[in-house]
């Protein structure tokens, strides 16, 4: 008999995640109880993966466990969040034990180690999809936004972007190389990092953050229409790795520009910062061009045809 919806969150999710003291109630009833500490603001977000939109049919369960969290810890980030507290909704063809189990320890495993607690969710049959909604913790008034960016602040982003984009091509068959160069794109699309400790170290330098899911050349339209500027990136200082370089050859910088997936923090901040920003250990930090007055992202220096800067959208395409 397969297992029943009840046995399966028992068994894989009412003891899933960190614990923490300020659960006061979690799985079990009809909604948690949480007690937020005084002088932090809650953050809130919810991010949904669908099976053959979101990723290829058929991947990593652990994959899929981690990266429905990780994308939505990405969101906490780019504000200067903490993780505490989420949601899991499941929508799940059948209950493959197999399969939950693979699934439920890539979630468990970056929740434990990002002090989130599973605090509830809602599991239902139909296609494969995986929404998780979750709070998270700042110190009132300090959270970072899109809006802030100021005309000769200089952008920022961490990590290599594109690398997520070139990882989904070799995993559909589209771009192939060296076993080396293949399995560390790979890496970045099925265990994205959230730049957490990025985000909150940020508080109090950086003028405006968002984090790169779409693409970084469209999230940086997203951040200057929320800010009411332009900016100038140089194609010659985007962090296009050998291994992207490598596989993806003169696509690279497009990829880089536009390939999403990368969930990176892309952020503003006045020139004097610029130190002490790149001083911050953990993930690589670029400078790729300046905010300007005015409005939309131009690239300056792009080899090749010009090509749509403006990121994904679900219901353009
Ligand atoms: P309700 O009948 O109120 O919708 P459910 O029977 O759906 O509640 O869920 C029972 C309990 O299990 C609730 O506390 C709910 O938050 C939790 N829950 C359901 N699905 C999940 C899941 N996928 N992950 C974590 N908790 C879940
Ligand atoms: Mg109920």
């Amino acid at each position: 008999m397969p297992l029943g919806e009840f046995e399966l969150i028992d068994r894989w999710f009412a003891h899933a995640g960190a614990s923490r003291t300020d659960v006061v109630l979690g799985v079990g009833d009809d909604a948690a109880l949480v007690a937020p500490p005084a002088g932090y603001e809650l953050a809130l977000a919810a991010d949904t993966l669908v099976e053959g939109t979101h990723f290829p049919a058929g991947l990593d369960p652990a994959a899929i466990g981690h990266r429905v969290l990780a994308v939505n810890l990405s969101d906490l980030a780019a504000m200067g969040a903490e993780p505490a507290w989420a949601l899991l909704t499941l929508t799940l063809p059948r209950t493959d034990e197999a399969w939950l189990a693979q699934f439920a320890h890539g979630l468990d495993t970056l929740a434990r180690r990002t002090g989130t607690a599973l605090v509830g969710g809602d599991t239902t049959a139909g296609p494969l999809v995986v929404t998780i909604a979750i709070a998270g913790l700042v110190p009132t008034g300090q959270a970072l936004r899109r809006a802030g960016a100021r005309a000769g602040d200089l952008v920022f982003v961490s990590g290599l972007p594109g690398e997520a984009a070139a990882g989904l091509g070799v995993l559909q068959g589209r771009l192939a190389g060296t076993a080396a160069a293949e399995a560390v794109v790979k890496a970045r699309f099925l265990w994205p990092e959230p730049r957490l400790s990025l985000g909150v170290a940020l508080r109090g330098l950086a003028s405006a953050c968002i984090d790169v899911s779409d693409g970084l050349a469209g999230d940086l339209g997203k951040l200057c229409a929320a800010s009411g500027v332009g900016a100038r990136i140089q194609a010659a200082s985007l962090p296009v790795s050998a291994e992207l370089a490598a596989l993806a050859g003169p696509e690279a910088a497009r990829l880089c520009l536009a390939g999403g997936d990368d969930y990176e923090l892309l952020f503003t901040a006045p020139a004097r910062h610029r130190d002490r920003i790149e001083a911050l250990g953990g993930a690589r930090i670029s400078v790729i061009g300046e905010i300007v007055a005015g409005q939309g992202v131009v690239v300056e220096g792009l080899a090749g045809a010009p090509f749509d800067l403006g990121g994904y959208d679900h219901f353009r395409g």
